[in-house]
């Protein structure tokens, strides 16, 4: 069975984690801060603060900028939960979103009429790795008519004085737009090093804080740090340094998100090896896929490079021209019997329970819909070599064959 994203693990990863747990410190520590310090250099940013989740991250971003009842937030319904949830628990509202028919992300076209006096953030998500249009988020939000509409009301939604931007790139690092990073785009990014993404800790994530002046990026992580750790204002390393350095102060009732010096011994490999190893793996793997279904006139590729992105690569998100849902499912119900693992990303967020109940209606997001119902992601991971990549195009080909072409 080719399975469809396992992580890579392997002897570097193996003896780095070792490392970590013979030093004698495994929790938020020195492989933290340097793992922080790496991304920073990749990404170009000023200060990028490690967490335990991108869950973690988003929310703790959110509850930094103030959103609370009453506010709204942007997002794209054509996303993992985790995009809502947290403004769920902020407790403030999402506001969803139709996405792009040819892309998955965000119909930047539809931001403006969905803003309000109560609108404090959009969350662009870069679907598969392929960054949102953030320029045009940008044009929109800074228009003298929509900045006006802003209503501030604490000294950070003062300072910025317009809708925050927050990416979700929890599919994205290492992707680029007009030649940029992904943490570069925007005032924050989050990133995910979920066990099933791109870059792996097991479970974690990152905040990239690139605010425009006058915020001081460095304090802001300072803040997102204790905010992240209970309010307390010494970790624990720092309560070892010094001969009685034991007294701290709890500043505000926080939340408790750090990552672990075992999690980040995991990064510390998987980022050296990221740029020229992990990404240049997948690219060649989108090509192998490119390069078979380009052939096929029943098959829509997924985008994976414009004139002003280049992907992630992160999932191969083909879709199938001119079937329904059920042909869909059947056709991945077949893919499994031949020995292949793929999956669907993703659900859009109205066609789950919990926000039916809350009053989202799926055919509000044609769209998204329509895309939901004719895609199928197939495996991309650093084990999958060109053979392998073969068996699972004709898998998916016979499947075709056997379920719609009969
Ligand atoms: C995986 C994922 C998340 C959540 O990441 P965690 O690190 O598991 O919290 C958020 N958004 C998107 C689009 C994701 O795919």
């Amino acid at each position: 069975m080719i399975p469809f994203s396992p992580p890579r693990i392997d002897e570097d990863i193996i003896a780095e984690v070792t490392a970590a747990m013979r030093s004698g410190w495994i929790t938020t520590g020195p492989r933290t801060r340097q793992f922080e310090k790496m991304l920073c250099e990749f990404n170009q940013n000023p200060a990028t603060l490690c967490v335990n989740s991108a869950t973690a991250g988003l929310e703790l971003a959110l509850r930094w900028f103030g959103v609370g009842p009453g506010d709204e937030v942007i997002i794209p319904a054509y996303t993992y939960c985790a995009t809502a949830n947290v403004v769920l628990h902020c407790g403030a509202t999402p506001v969803m979103l139709d996405v792009c028919p040819d892309t998955f992300n965000i119909d930047v076209s539809q931001i403006e009429e969905k803003i309000s006096a109560c609108t404090k953030c959009i969350i662009p998500v870069d679907i598969a790795g392929l960054p949102a249009d953030y320029n045009k988020i940008y044009e929109i939000i800074t228009h003298e008519k929509v900045q006006r509409k802003f209503t501030a009301r604490n000294a950070n939604q003062r300072k910025l004085g317009r809708i925050l931007v927050l990416s979700d790139a929890a599919h994205s690092l290492g992707a680029l737009y007009h030649g940029k990073p992904t943490g570069l785009l925007c005032d924050i990014t989050v990133f995910s090093f979920h066990a099933v993404k791109n870059l792996t800790t097991a479970e974690g994530g990152a905040i990239a804080f690139n605010l425009p002046e006058p915020f001081n990026n460095t304090e802001v992580y300072k803040y997102c740090s204790v905010l992240g750790l209970h309010g307390q204002n010494k970790d624990a390393l720092e309560k070892t340094q010094g001969k009685a350095n034991w007294k701290y102060d709890i500043m505000m009732p926080g939340y408790k998100t750090n990552m672990t010096d075992i999690q980040a011994a995991m990064g510390l490999v998987e980022l050296k090896r990221y740029k020229n190893d992990t990404l240049n793996k997948r690219k060649q793997i989108f090509e192998h896929y490119h390069k078979y279904f380009d052939n096929r006139d029943w098959a829509i590729l997924p985008i994976s490079n414009t004139p002003q992105c280049e992907s992630s690569y992160h999932v191969y998100m083909l879709r199938i021209r001119d079937i329904d849902e059920q042909t869909r499912d059947a056709l991945i119900h077949e893919i499994f019997s031949l020995g292949v693992s793929v999956n669907v990303h993703f659900q859009p967020l109205p066609l789950l329970s919990a926000f039916k109940y809350l009053g989202y209606r799926i055919d509000d997001f044609p769209v998204a819909y329509g895309n939901y119902c004719n895609e199928i992601s197939l495996p991309v991971y650093y084990d999958l070599n060109s053979e392998l990549c073969n068996t699972v195009c004709e898998a998916v080909a016979e499947a075709y064959k056997r379920i719609v072409a009969q």
